[in-house]
Protein backbone atom coordinates (compact mmCIF):
# COMPACT_ATOMS: atom_id res chain seq x y z
CA UNK A 1 0.00 0.00 0.00
CA UNK A 2 1.59 3.11 -0.62
CA UNK A 3 2.17 5.90 1.66
CA UNK A 4 -0.65 8.60 0.47
CA UNK A 5 0.71 11.52 2.51
CA UNK A 6 -0.10 14.85 1.18
CA UNK A 7 -2.55 13.13 -1.38
CA UNK A 8 -5.04 12.50 1.45
CA UNK A 9 -8.10 14.42 0.94
CA UNK A 10 -10.85 14.20 3.53
CA UNK A 11 -14.13 14.79 1.90
CA UNK A 12 -14.51 17.31 -0.43
CA UNK A 13 -15.57 14.29 -3.13
CA UNK A 14 -17.85 16.59 -5.46
CA UNK A 15 -15.03 19.26 -5.91
CA UNK A 16 -12.97 16.19 -6.65
CA UNK A 17 -14.96 14.95 -8.74
CA UNK A 18 -15.20 18.21 -11.16
CA UNK A 19 -11.98 19.04 -11.57
CA UNK A 20 -11.33 15.40 -12.53
CA UNK A 21 -14.04 15.13 -15.09
CA UNK A 22 -12.51 18.57 -16.36
CA UNK A 23 -9.03 17.53 -16.36
CA UNK A 24 -9.73 13.97 -18.46
CA UNK A 25 -11.72 16.41 -20.94
CA UNK A 26 -8.57 18.31 -20.98
CA UNK A 27 -10.53 21.10 -19.86
CA UNK A 28 -8.79 21.85 -16.21
CA UNK A 29 -8.50 25.98 -16.56
CA UNK A 30 -5.14 26.97 -16.37
CA UNK A 31 -5.27 29.30 -13.40
CA UNK A 32 -7.77 28.03 -10.43
CA UNK A 33 -8.54 29.98 -7.16
CA UNK A 34 -9.62 27.69 -4.98
CA UNK A 35 -11.95 28.98 -1.92
CA UNK A 36 -13.56 28.69 0.87
CA UNK A 37 -13.45 28.69 4.73
CA UNK A 38 -9.29 28.45 6.87
CA UNK A 39 -8.62 24.82 7.49
CA UNK A 40 -11.40 22.81 5.22
CA UNK A 41 -8.08 21.32 3.07
CA UNK A 42 -8.00 23.82 0.22
CA UNK A 43 -4.12 23.52 -0.09
CA UNK A 44 -4.61 19.66 -0.10
CA UNK A 45 -7.21 19.71 -2.95
CA UNK A 46 -4.87 21.93 -4.46
CA UNK A 47 -1.45 18.74 -3.67
CA UNK A 48 -4.23 16.44 -4.94
CA UNK A 49 -5.23 18.56 -8.39
CA UNK A 50 -1.42 18.92 -8.44
CA UNK A 51 -0.11 15.34 -8.35
CA UNK A 52 -3.92 14.04 -10.73
CA UNK A 53 -2.28 16.47 -13.55
CA UNK A 54 1.13 14.66 -12.99
CA UNK A 55 0.06 11.08 -12.30
CA UNK A 56 1.61 8.91 -14.59
CA UNK A 57 -1.03 5.63 -13.43
CA UNK A 58 -4.47 4.74 -14.45
CA UNK A 59 -7.28 6.59 -13.52
CA UNK A 60 -9.22 7.10 -11.29
CA UNK A 61 -6.18 9.64 -10.54
CA UNK A 62 -3.95 10.44 -8.46
CA UNK A 63 -3.44 6.76 -8.85
CA UNK A 64 -1.13 7.07 -5.67
CA UNK A 65 1.08 4.24 -6.56
CA UNK A 66 3.44 5.68 -9.73
CA UNK A 67 6.58 7.75 -9.08
CA UNK A 68 5.14 11.30 -9.67
CA UNK A 69 2.27 10.20 -7.37
CA UNK A 70 4.77 9.27 -4.82
CA UNK A 71 7.23 12.04 -5.11
CA UNK A 72 3.86 14.48 -4.68
CA UNK A 73 2.75 12.77 -1.83
CA UNK A 74 6.24 13.70 -0.24
CA UNK A 75 6.33 17.07 -1.60
CA UNK A 76 9.22 16.09 -3.64
CA UNK A 77 7.92 16.04 -6.98
CA UNK A 78 9.99 19.09 -8.74
CA UNK A 79 7.16 19.99 -10.83
CA UNK A 80 5.17 20.55 -8.07
CA UNK A 81 6.02 24.11 -6.30
CA UNK A 82 4.11 24.96 -2.84
CA UNK A 83 4.19 28.69 -1.91
CA UNK A 84 2.50 29.85 0.78
CA UNK A 85 3.08 33.41 3.66
CA UNK A 86 6.62 33.89 4.52
CA UNK A 87 7.89 36.10 7.42
CA UNK A 88 10.26 38.83 5.33
CA UNK A 89 14.04 38.30 5.85
CA UNK A 90 15.99 40.58 7.39
CA UNK A 91 19.28 42.19 6.77
CA UNK A 92 19.31 41.60 3.43
CA UNK A 93 20.92 43.96 0.85
CA UNK A 94 19.87 43.00 -3.04
CA UNK A 95 17.21 41.87 -4.25
CA UNK A 96 18.71 38.64 -5.69
CA UNK A 97 19.49 37.47 -1.96
CA UNK A 98 16.01 38.48 -1.19
CA UNK A 99 14.73 36.20 -3.19
CA UNK A 100 17.18 33.21 -2.28
CA UNK A 101 16.40 34.10 1.49
CA UNK A 102 13.02 33.55 0.82
CA UNK A 103 13.49 30.66 -1.03
CA UNK A 104 15.52 29.27 1.54
CA UNK A 105 12.78 29.68 4.34
CA UNK A 106 10.05 27.95 1.81
CA UNK A 107 12.85 25.15 1.78
CA UNK A 108 12.72 25.17 5.68
CA UNK A 109 9.13 25.17 5.90
CA UNK A 110 8.43 22.67 3.22
CA UNK A 111 10.86 20.44 5.14
CA UNK A 112 8.63 20.60 8.45
CA UNK A 113 5.34 19.86 6.45
CA UNK A 114 7.20 16.77 5.46
CA UNK A 115 7.56 15.49 8.47
CA UNK A 116 4.56 16.91 10.39
CA UNK A 117 1.33 16.84 7.96
CA UNK A 118 -0.83 17.90 10.79
CA UNK A 119 1.49 21.25 10.72
CA UNK A 120 -1.49 24.18 10.99
CA UNK A 121 -0.37 27.54 9.99
CA UNK A 122 0.86 29.59 12.92
CA UNK A 123 -0.32 33.09 12.74
CA UNK A 124 2.69 34.96 14.31
CA UNK A 125 4.45 38.06 13.18
CA UNK A 126 4.21 39.18 9.68
CA UNK A 127 4.03 37.37 6.81
CA UNK A 128 3.87 37.48 3.06
CA UNK A 129 3.60 36.39 -0.06
CA UNK A 130 6.60 38.70 -1.60
CA UNK A 131 7.02 40.19 -4.62
CA UNK A 132 10.33 38.31 -4.75
CA UNK A 133 8.55 35.33 -4.52
CA UNK A 134 6.37 36.40 -7.42
CA UNK A 135 9.81 36.57 -9.01
CA UNK A 136 11.05 33.12 -8.02
CA UNK A 137 7.17 31.60 -9.53
CA UNK A 138 7.85 33.51 -12.83
CA UNK A 139 10.88 31.78 -13.12
CA UNK A 140 10.00 28.48 -12.53
CA UNK A 141 6.39 29.12 -14.90
CA UNK A 142 8.93 29.71 -17.94
CA UNK A 143 11.21 26.68 -17.67
CA UNK A 144 10.43 23.26 -18.95
CA UNK A 145 9.22 21.01 -16.55
CA UNK A 146 11.71 18.65 -15.07
CA UNK A 147 9.65 15.22 -15.06
CA UNK A 148 6.28 15.39 -15.75
CA UNK A 149 4.24 16.75 -18.51
CA UNK A 150 3.01 19.84 -16.52
CA UNK A 151 4.14 22.07 -13.73
CA UNK A 152 2.01 23.29 -11.21
CA UNK A 153 2.50 26.57 -9.01
CA UNK A 154 0.39 26.48 -5.75
CA UNK A 155 -0.05 29.72 -4.42
CA UNK A 156 -1.69 28.96 -0.98
CA UNK A 157 -3.62 32.08 1.14
CA UNK A 158 -3.18 34.23 -1.95
CA UNK A 159 -4.65 37.10 -0.04
CA UNK A 160 -1.34 37.44 1.09
CA UNK A 161 -0.12 38.91 -2.30
CA UNK A 162 -2.25 41.71 -2.21
CA UNK A 163 -0.39 44.02 0.13
CA UNK A 164 3.08 43.45 -1.78
CA UNK A 165 1.79 44.07 -5.21
CA UNK A 166 1.66 47.86 -4.87
CA UNK A 167 4.50 47.52 -7.01
CA UNK A 168 3.05 48.21 -10.45
CA UNK A 169 5.49 46.28 -12.08
CA UNK A 170 5.14 42.96 -9.74
CA UNK A 171 1.41 43.39 -10.19
CA UNK A 172 1.27 43.20 -13.44
CA UNK A 173 3.93 40.44 -13.97
CA UNK A 174 1.80 38.36 -11.66
CA UNK A 175 -1.52 39.30 -13.85
CA UNK A 176 0.45 38.14 -17.48
CA UNK A 177 0.96 35.18 -15.86
CA UNK A 178 -2.83 34.14 -14.32
CA UNK A 179 -3.73 35.42 -17.57
CA UNK A 180 -1.69 33.49 -19.83
CA UNK A 181 0.34 30.66 -18.18
CA UNK A 182 2.95 28.54 -20.52
CA UNK A 183 1.36 26.35 -21.80
CA UNK A 184 2.81 23.55 -19.56
CA UNK A 185 1.91 25.44 -16.27
CA UNK A 186 -0.95 25.18 -14.18
CA UNK A 187 -1.31 27.95 -11.53
CA UNK A 188 -4.00 27.12 -8.24
CA UNK A 189 -4.40 29.83 -5.49
CA UNK A 190 -5.93 29.02 -2.76
CA UNK A 191 -7.96 31.84 -0.57
CA UNK A 192 -10.38 32.08 2.61
CA UNK A 193 -10.63 35.80 2.02
CA UNK A 194 -11.58 35.59 -1.89
CA UNK A 195 -12.74 39.06 -1.66
CA UNK A 196 -9.68 40.47 -0.33
CA UNK A 197 -8.08 39.47 -4.01
CA UNK A 198 -7.33 42.03 -6.05
CA UNK A 199 -10.60 42.29 -8.91
CA UNK A 200 -7.64 41.98 -11.80
CA UNK A 201 -6.62 38.64 -9.90
CA UNK A 202 -10.13 37.80 -9.67
CA UNK A 203 -11.25 38.13 -13.08
CA UNK A 204 -8.21 36.35 -14.25
CA UNK A 205 -8.80 33.38 -12.64
CA UNK A 206 -11.90 30.06 -12.32
CA UNK A 207 -13.20 30.19 -8.79
CA UNK A 208 -14.23 26.72 -7.42
CA UNK A 209 -15.87 26.97 -4.00
CA UNK A 210 -14.49 24.45 -1.32
CA UNK A 211 -17.37 24.07 1.35
CA UNK A 212 -16.77 23.44 4.98
CA UNK A 213 -16.59 19.51 5.83
CA UNK A 214 -19.71 17.10 7.32
CA UNK A 215 -18.96 17.15 10.93
CA UNK A 216 -19.12 13.36 10.74
CA UNK A 217 -15.99 13.75 8.51
CA UNK A 218 -13.88 15.91 10.76
CA UNK A 219 -14.73 13.48 13.78
CA UNK A 220 -13.70 10.47 11.82
CA UNK A 221 -10.52 12.41 10.94
CA UNK A 222 -9.97 12.89 14.39
CA UNK A 223 -10.36 9.76 15.26
CA UNK A 224 -8.13 7.54 12.65
CA UNK A 225 -5.49 10.36 12.37
CA UNK A 226 -4.84 11.65 16.32
CA UNK A 227 -5.52 9.48 19.48
CA UNK A 228 -8.70 11.44 19.82
CA UNK A 229 -11.63 9.60 21.66
CA UNK A 230 -14.74 9.06 19.65
CA UNK A 231 -16.52 11.85 22.33
CA UNK A 232 -13.49 14.43 21.87
CA UNK A 233 -13.71 13.47 18.44
CA UNK A 234 -17.66 14.27 18.06
CA UNK A 235 -17.33 17.37 20.74
CA UNK A 236 -14.06 19.00 18.81
CA UNK A 237 -15.63 18.49 15.36
CA UNK A 238 -19.16 20.25 16.58
CA UNK A 239 -16.89 23.25 17.20
CA UNK A 240 -15.15 23.14 14.22
CA UNK A 241 -17.44 24.69 12.00
CA UNK A 242 -16.57 22.00 9.41
CA UNK A 243 -12.61 22.58 9.72
CA UNK A 244 -9.94 20.39 10.08
CA UNK A 245 -7.60 23.12 10.79
CA UNK A 246 -9.73 24.39 13.45
CA UNK A 247 -10.21 21.21 15.10
CA UNK A 248 -6.40 20.88 15.79
CA UNK A 249 -6.36 24.63 16.75
CA UNK A 250 -8.42 23.68 19.38
CA UNK A 251 -7.35 20.64 20.14
CA UNK A 252 -3.81 22.12 21.16
CA UNK A 253 -5.59 24.84 23.07
CA UNK A 254 -7.59 22.02 24.88
CA UNK A 255 -3.88 20.06 25.60
CA UNK A 256 -2.54 23.79 26.67
CA UNK A 257 -5.26 24.11 29.01
CA UNK A 258 -4.54 20.29 30.47
CA UNK A 259 -0.96 21.84 30.50
CA UNK A 260 -1.15 24.79 32.66
CA UNK A 261 -3.99 23.60 34.96
CA UNK A 262 -1.64 20.95 35.89
CA UNK A 263 1.26 24.14 36.45
CA UNK A 264 -1.16 25.63 38.49
CA UNK A 265 -1.78 22.38 40.39
CA UNK A 266 2.02 21.97 41.08
CA UNK A 267 2.53 25.57 41.93
CA UNK A 268 -0.27 25.30 44.90
CA UNK A 269 1.87 21.92 46.08
CA UNK A 270 5.34 24.28 46.16
CA UNK A 271 3.51 26.96 48.12
CA UNK A 272 1.87 24.56 50.61
CA UNK A 273 -0.42 27.42 51.88
CA UNK A 274 -3.96 27.44 52.93
CA UNK A 275 -4.53 30.64 50.41
CA UNK A 276 -2.90 28.86 47.32
CA UNK A 277 -5.04 25.75 48.43
CA UNK A 278 -8.17 27.62 48.35
CA UNK A 279 -7.18 29.42 45.16
CA UNK A 280 -6.22 26.30 43.40
CA UNK A 281 -9.65 24.61 44.14
CA UNK A 282 -11.58 27.40 43.13
CA UNK A 283 -9.94 26.96 39.50
CA UNK A 284 -12.88 24.10 39.24
CA UNK A 285 -16.17 23.90 38.92
CA UNK A 286 -17.99 21.47 41.65
CA UNK A 287 -19.09 18.85 39.51
CA UNK A 288 -17.76 17.11 36.33
CA UNK A 289 -14.41 15.43 38.07
CA UNK A 290 -14.72 12.66 35.09
CA UNK A 291 -13.80 14.90 32.19
CA UNK A 292 -11.15 17.45 31.95
CA UNK A 293 -10.38 17.35 35.52
CA UNK A 294 -9.23 13.74 35.90
CA UNK A 295 -6.95 14.61 32.12
CA UNK A 296 -5.66 18.13 34.49
CA UNK A 297 -4.58 15.29 37.29
CA UNK A 298 -2.67 12.92 34.88
CA UNK A 299 -0.58 16.24 34.03
CA UNK A 300 0.16 17.01 37.09
CA UNK A 301 1.10 13.47 37.52
CA UNK A 302 3.42 13.49 34.74
CA UNK A 303 4.71 17.24 36.14
CA UNK A 304 5.74 15.25 39.15
CA UNK A 305 7.58 12.63 37.59
CA UNK A 306 9.42 14.62 36.06
CA UNK A 307 10.27 16.78 39.14
CA UNK A 308 11.01 13.39 40.55
CA UNK A 309 13.54 12.70 37.84
CA UNK A 310 15.35 16.01 38.56
CA UNK A 311 15.05 15.93 42.31
CA UNK A 312 16.86 12.53 41.95
CA UNK A 313 19.78 14.17 39.99
CA UNK A 314 18.48 12.98 36.22
CA UNK A 315 18.68 16.19 34.47
CA UNK A 316 17.94 15.39 31.21
CA UNK A 317 15.35 13.19 32.01
CA UNK A 318 12.15 15.43 32.21
CA UNK A 319 10.40 15.86 29.32
CA UNK A 320 10.44 19.65 29.00
CA UNK A 321 13.24 20.86 31.49
CA UNK A 322 12.48 24.49 31.12
CA UNK A 323 9.29 24.03 32.43
CA UNK A 324 10.39 22.10 35.31
CA UNK A 325 13.21 24.48 36.12
CA UNK A 326 10.78 27.45 36.14
CA UNK A 327 8.90 25.60 38.53
CA UNK A 328 11.55 26.00 40.66
CA UNK A 329 11.41 23.15 42.51
CA UNK A 330 14.82 22.32 43.46
CA UNK A 331 14.33 22.61 47.37
CA UNK A 332 11.60 19.47 46.99
CA UNK A 333 12.96 16.58 48.29
CA UNK A 334 12.29 13.29 46.60
CA UNK A 335 10.42 12.12 49.36
CA UNK A 336 7.84 14.73 49.17
CA UNK A 337 7.32 14.64 45.32
CA UNK A 338 6.75 10.66 46.08
CA UNK A 339 4.44 11.19 48.77
CA UNK A 340 2.76 14.41 46.52
CA UNK A 341 2.38 11.35 43.20
CA UNK A 342 0.72 8.96 45.89
CA UNK A 343 -1.67 11.90 46.97
CA UNK A 344 -2.37 12.56 43.18
CA UNK A 345 -3.34 9.01 42.39
CA UNK A 346 -5.92 8.55 45.34
CA UNK A 347 -7.56 12.42 43.94
CA UNK A 348 -7.47 10.22 40.43
CA UNK A 349 -9.32 7.25 41.96
CA UNK A 350 -11.74 10.13 43.62
CA UNK A 351 -12.06 11.74 40.31
CA UNK A 352 -12.98 7.91 38.50
CA UNK A 353 -15.96 7.92 41.31
CA UNK A 354 -16.91 11.70 40.48
CA UNK A 355 -16.32 12.99 43.71
CA UNK A 356 -16.56 16.94 43.56
CA UNK A 357 -13.29 18.78 42.28
CA UNK A 358 -13.00 21.35 44.30
CA UNK A 359 -13.00 19.06 47.77
CA UNK A 360 -10.41 16.68 45.54
CA UNK A 361 -7.86 19.24 45.20
CA UNK A 362 -8.36 20.78 48.42
CA UNK A 363 -7.80 17.11 49.47
CA UNK A 364 -4.89 16.99 47.46
CA UNK A 365 -3.49 20.02 48.85
CA UNK A 366 -3.43 18.76 52.37
CA UNK A 367 -2.35 15.44 51.93
CA UNK A 368 1.07 16.84 50.23
CA UNK A 369 2.69 19.57 50.01
CA UNK A 370 6.49 20.11 48.17
CA UNK A 371 7.18 23.64 50.34
CA UNK A 372 10.37 22.75 51.63
CA UNK A 373 11.07 21.59 55.42
CA UNK A 374 6.93 20.59 55.08
CA UNK A 375 5.92 17.11 55.79
CA UNK A 376 2.95 15.37 54.83
CA UNK A 377 -0.21 16.52 56.94
CA UNK A 378 -1.93 13.21 57.34
CA UNK A 379 -4.70 11.09 56.34
CA UNK A 380 -7.45 11.80 53.98
CA UNK A 381 -10.14 14.23 54.52
CA UNK A 382 -12.29 12.27 52.60
CA UNK A 383 -11.04 9.07 53.72
CA UNK A 384 -14.29 8.49 55.35
CA UNK A 385 -16.16 8.51 51.66
CA UNK A 386 -14.94 5.54 51.02
ZN1 LIG B 1 -0.22 8.27 -10.09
Amino acid sequence: MAELGYLTVIGHEDVRLRLSRAAELGRLPQSLLLYGPRGVGKQRLALWTAAMLNCTGGSPRPCGGCRACRLAARLEHPDIHWFFPLPRPKRVSSPDQLEQKLEDYRAELLEERRTNRLYHEEEEGATGIYVAAVRTMRRLAYKAPAMGPVKVLLIGQAEALVPQLGNPEAANALLKLLEEPPADTTLILTSDVPGALLPTIRSRVQAVRVHPLPTRQVAEFLTSELDATAADARRLASLSSGSIGRALQLLDEARDNLQEGGIALVRALLDGGPAARLAAAHAYRSFGARGAFGRVLSETRSLLRDLLAVAAGADSAAADPELVASLGSTASSPEQIISALAAVDEARELADRNVNPQLIVVNLLCRASLAPGTAPIGSSALEGRR
